[in-house]
């Protein structure tokens, strides 16, 4: 292809989609084989040896992934929590972590638990607030954790910015980019180290397969640590996950275009409802994070949230009453979803109990509004 920098939408449709070698197949085979012949020695002379180690349908995958991220490598996983366990378990004994306060809640409760069972020690603070990261890194911090448009506040955060502020610290800056997906955001293009996928969200794209990703700006020694922690502990995307995420991947542009555009319809058209509290979209030129996700997002993305009127009554009365948006956890899919982030988090979550966190799918934005404005309509 020349040499040619191509853009994203034509990445996701040819980066590891080359036609089978052995028949032609345009679509890529699944090869559930969970071992590969090899000489007697050991020897593999296709580059494959066991199915926990690597296989060629997970290889297709993370080649697409790497190119859609601009990375040197990606290592996918059995769901985004296993990428995330293992990042944070390869790190060093005795490293500290800067997290931001609105992330993904189940990174709270690791941190809480598992980390002093594994050495590690963690600070959380406003992630949208470098005087406040700054602030909490100590000589020990190894990672500062980013998540942007984080979750369910859709807070944003200054990738650039934060990179420069932890490389000057010697820290690492990983990006969980769940939200934005690289068809919005690259976070390795604007300085971080490692991106974190739930590919289980819009790359797999439609509530049918759960996997994660971590995708790398160099094949470093951390990169090395987890291909060798993977292959240990087995947590592995299966073949026909890696196949069905490959698949979703293929139309992820379109997709999310869509859905923001959507979502800046849904959003409009709410902001100062008066059943309202508060409205968090970073498309809405109110945000605060606006401007930022202005200069470093192609469009603001399908999540938002909103806080209701009357407290937890308010807010499940309203997630009581829509009748096209779905009650479920997870996002990403083609099906608009509506959740109480504080009740599916359950105890010690810390999200407020008005909240109600919207994934816009790919339904009519008319039908959506409708169907929004009639459950507030009625509180
Ligand atoms: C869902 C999610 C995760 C965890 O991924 P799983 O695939 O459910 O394990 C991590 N981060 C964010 C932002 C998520 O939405």
């Amino acid at each position: 292809m020349g040499g040619q920098i191509m853009h994203f939408e034509t990445i996701a449709v040819h980066a590891g989609a080359e036609p089978d070698p052995a028949t032609g197949a345009v679509a890529p085979p699944i090869h559930l084989s969970t071992t590969f012949e090899h000489g007697p020695a050991s020897e593999d002379p296709f580059g494959y040896h066991y199915v926990r180690d690597d296989n060629p349908t997970q290889a297709r995958l993370e080649m697409a992934l790497a190119a859609l991220e601009q990375g040197e490598a990606a290592l996918v996983w059995a769901s985004g929590m296993a990428a995330t366990g293992a990042y944070l378990q390869a790190l060093p004994p005795g490293s500290h972590v800067v997290f931001p306060d609105d992330m993904y809640y189940a990174n709270r409760i690791i941190a809480r638990d598992l980390f002093p069972r594994w050495g590690l020690t963690s600070t959380a603070v406003d992630g949208s607030d470098m005087a406040a990261i700054e602030a909490a890194m100590t000589p020990r911090t190894r990672l500062v954790w980013a998540e942007t448009p984080s979750n369910p506040l859709m807070k944003i955060v200054d990738l650039a910015a934060l990179a420069e502020l932890a490389h000057a610290r010697g820290a690492e800056l990983l990006v969980d980019g769940t939200f934005a997906t690289p068809a919005l955001q690259q976070p390795l293009t604007l300085g971080a180290d490692v991106v974190l996928h739930s590919t289980t969200k819009y790359i797999g794209g439609h509530s049918d397969v759960q996997g994660g990703a971590l995708v790398f700006k160099r094949k470093d020694e951390m990169f090395q640590r987890l291909v060798d922690l993977r292959s240990l502990l087995g947590a592995v995307a299966s073949p026909f996950n890696s196949w069905l995420v490959l698949r979703g991947l293929r139309t992820l542009a379109v997709r999310v275009e869509r859905q923001s555009a959507t979502a800046v319809a849904l959003a409009s058209a709410l902001e100062g409802h008066p059943r309202l509290a508060a409205i968090h979209y970073p498309g809405l030129p109110s945000h605060r994070g606006h401007p930022v996700a202005r200069r470093q997002m192609r469009a603001f993305g399908g999540m938002l949230s909103l806080q209701v009127k009357g407290g937890r009554e308010g807010a499940l009365g309203v997630a009581s009453r829509v009748r096209l948006f779905l009650n479920a956890t997870s996002l990403g899919g083609v099906e608009s979803l509506i959740e109480h982030r504080a009740s599916s988090e359950g105890p010690g979550s810390a999200t407020s109990e008005d909240l109600l966190r919207i994934s816009v799918g790919l339904e009519h934005p008319q039908d959506l509004i409708d169907d929004l404005r009639q459950a507030l309509d009625r509180a």
